[in-house]
């Protein structure tokens, strides 16, 4: 399939200064997990955050006592910040006035429509958009009994006919996410949902998907699908884990897909009996000494002179290992041989250059 990337049939919307949705770079983005009343440790993931490439980050308002917590933490981030409330229009309303760059609401359990309108009369005030948030978790008990549809088309169905009533309230400024923790469901989700309401951009996710290597392996094989096909205006990778993962995620998986880059790639070699350094450390040590660079090239650690610089022809800079040694090259062609002690610093010094 032709790749329709990146989506420019969806509307514009702003989260603070980001836009999402008409063409704009998939945004990404993660959510803090420090408790809501603790100013200090969040504004701190923030920080970590947004090194990592994080773009627009969500906080859990729980209760009406975070609310205070909520309002520092706009006031010092440097990124736009989505408060994500349950259960309490009222906390909505108000996170509206303390600095939400957007709100996330599930319309189905923030107390039905007439509260949800008095949520989007307050978005409407402060001129932020919302997302609506359905899930297989959440949905409106009714459709969820229906056993005429399956859940994809539940879940679709539940968000567009949210978004339906949005629109109806002359509210447009809105993006929607419909996630389950299985991902054909996801997939075959939003891929209605796109179809059906083409123009609202959308949130992209596999909601719950576990602990770092599977959650990484769910995600990025149920989102890949999606960015490929066109859909997606933003993603969240949601891992059981630090959230600078789930940042680091999904700018590989941008990458991986060629939508955006932002870190160097590493092209490294599976190794083979020809290898006859310790590759996979010196892989590992170059990924982390990689990652304070902010330089969306590809470096290349290869196992052999014979088959490396062949294999890696593409890359920006490489080693090729031989026994005891390391013939550094750049797009293939032989820059300096150095001992193997020296070879991540050599590597280093040549994308310091770059
Ligand atoms: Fe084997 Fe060399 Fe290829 Fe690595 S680069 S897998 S060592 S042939």
């Amino acid at each position: 399939m032709e790749s329709q990337r990146p989506n420019a049939k969806t509307r514009r919307v702003m989260v603070g200064a980001v836009p999402v949705g008409k063409g704009a770079p998939c945004a990404v983005q993660s959510m803090l997990n420090a408790a809501a009343d603790d100013v200090t440790a969040n504004l701190a993931q923030i920080e970590r955050l947004a090194e990592a490439g994080c773009e627009i980050v969500r906080m859990a308002i729980p209760r009406k006592s975070c609310l205070d917590s909520f309002e520092a933490v706009c006031a010092a981030s440097p990124l736009p910040v989505v408060a994500d409330v349950h259960f309490d229009a009222d906390i909505a309303i108000e996170a509206a006035k303390r600095g939400a760059a957007k709100l996330r609401i599930n319309p189905g359990n923030i107390g039905g429509l007439a509260e949800t309108d008095r949520v989007i009369a307050a978005a409407r005030e402060a001129r932020i958009p919302i997302r609506i948030g359905v899930n297989a978790g959440s949905l409106d008990s009714e459709l969820a009994a229906r056993a005429d549809l399956a859940l994809p088309e539940k879940l679709a169905r539940s968000a567009a006919d949210y978004v339906k009533h949005f629109e109806e309230q002359g509210f447009y400024d809105i993006v929607v996410s419909a996630k389950a923790h299985d991902v054909m469901t996801t997939v075959a989700t939003y891929r209605m949902l796109s179809a059906e309401i083409p123009a609202v951009p959308l949130h992209i996710g596999v909601t719950e998907a576990g602990t770092l290597f599977q959650g990484i392996i769910k995600s990025a094989s149920g989102l890949g699908i999606l960015l490929e096909e066109g859909i997606g205006d933003t993603l969240r990778i949601s891992l059981t884990d630090d959230p600078v993962e789930e940042v680091r995620a999904c700018w590989t998986l941008l990458a991986a897909l060629d939508l955006r880059r932002r870190s160097p790639e590493i092209i490294s070699c599976p190794t083979c009996g020809r290898c006859q350094v310790d590759l996979i450390a010196l892989a590992k040590e170059v990924e982390g000494r990689l990652r304070s660079v902010s330089l969306p090239v590809k470096v290349a650690v290869m196992g052999c002179v014979v088959n490396g610089p062949g294999e890696a022809a593409d890359a920006d800079i490489g080693v090729a290992c031989g026994k005891g040694s390391g013939v550094i090259f750049a797009q293939g062609k032989t820059l300096r041989k150095v001992d193997e002690g020296d070879i991540v610093d050599a590597l280093m010094e040549e994308i310091g250059r770059l």
